[in-house]
């Protein structure tokens, strides 16, 4: 049995993406006692992405994973305290916020929360057991695969992203259910000179099989079916809150930064814009009380 030991700190902050780091080295200047936790490996959503080419500072752009690199090496520097457990719970009592983790339970005056977005699961096509490991929301977790082909469902900035990204070492198949493209044009124009990136319209994946260790697409309204190796499904994101009683969100001690409160304008730069500010306007209150 594994003995609990509360723990009490000013800030908590729930998530090491861009947003919650940000807050963290900014909370850190400030000398204002903090912990980050994170659930996965720091770098959030970002270690996804194939080329951010509009955070400034970065003229050639850089890849997801070298920026995630460079934000774990300056994590390092600063010696930011980042704990590898997940936020199960989260209560509010006596001016105190009590956070239960997997490991632990941790009290804070001030709770940011810097979770960013989860997946929408589709209704259709059902994600069998027998093929969920075959299927993937996120393409870092595929690691450097090669040869492979693989379809992407979607028709968003991520589902092109992610083409662009595993094209250069596999076929890749873009699947549209409707005929609207809502990618940023400059992604729309570099998938469409890729020969090894097909892409689709009205196409609707409606069940998922298996036949020889391959995942088989059947296609709505369509007699044909669609052999892949595997299936990643892009069709957007949702704020991961699952920790928390949405009731507590107007706490006029709890913040929100990054993706998990900024709707469609999800990025970097205003993951990041977030959490500095944050870090600021904490400081300003904890100076004025
Ligand atoms: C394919 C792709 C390409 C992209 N390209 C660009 C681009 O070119 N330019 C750009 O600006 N942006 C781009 N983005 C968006 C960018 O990645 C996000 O805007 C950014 O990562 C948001 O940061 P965040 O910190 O708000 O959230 P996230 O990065 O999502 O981080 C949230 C963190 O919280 C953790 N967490 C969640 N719940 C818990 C819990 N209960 N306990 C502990 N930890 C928890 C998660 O594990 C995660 O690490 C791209 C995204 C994708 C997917």
């Amino acid at each position: 049995m594994r003995l609990m030991v509360s723990k009490s700190t000013n800030v908590i902050i729930i998530g090491a993406g861009p947003a919650g780091i940000a807050c963290a080295i900014q909370l850190k200047r400030y000398n204002i006692d903090y912990i980050v936790f994170e659930k996965h490996e720091m770098g959030g959503l970002l270690k996804n992405a194939n080329l951010v080419e509009n955070y400034p500072g970065f003229p050639n752009g850089i890849s997801g994973n070298k920026f995630v690199q460079l934000l774990k090496k300056q994590t390092r520097n600063n010696k930011i305290n980042i704990k590898l457990e997940t936020v199960e719970n989260v209560e509010w009592a006596k001016d105190t916020f009590n956070i239960k983790t997997n490991i632990n339970v941790y009290h804070s005056k001030y709770l940011v929360i810097a979770s960013g977005t989860k997946p929408f699961v589709p209704k259709v096509p059902v994600i069998c057991d027998d093929v969920k490991k075959m299927v993937f929301f996120e393409i870092y977790k595929l690691g450097q695969i090669k040869n492979k082909d693989i379809a992407i469902i979607g028709a968003g900035d991520c589902a092109f992203d992610y083409a662009l990204n595993l094209c250069v070492n596999n076929k890749v198949i873009i699947l549209n259910r409707g005929n609207q493209i809502k990618a940023l044009p400059i992604l729309q124009d570099r998938v469409s000179k890729v020969a090894k990136i097909k892409y689709f319209d009205n196409t609707v994946v409606q069940e998922i099989g298996t036949i020889d260790k391959q995942l088989k697409l059947i296609l709505k309204n369509a007699d044909e079916s669609i052999l892949v190796d595997y299936l990643i499904i892009a069709i957007g994101r949702k704020p991961n809150l699952d920790f928390i009683d949405t009731n507590l969100l107007i706490n006029p001690y709890v913040f929100q930064i990054g993706d998990v409160k900024n709707g469609q304008f999800r990025q970097t730069a205003i993951a990041v814009g977030d959490g500095t500010f944050t870090a600021m306007n904490i400081y300003s209150i904890l100076n004025n009380k």
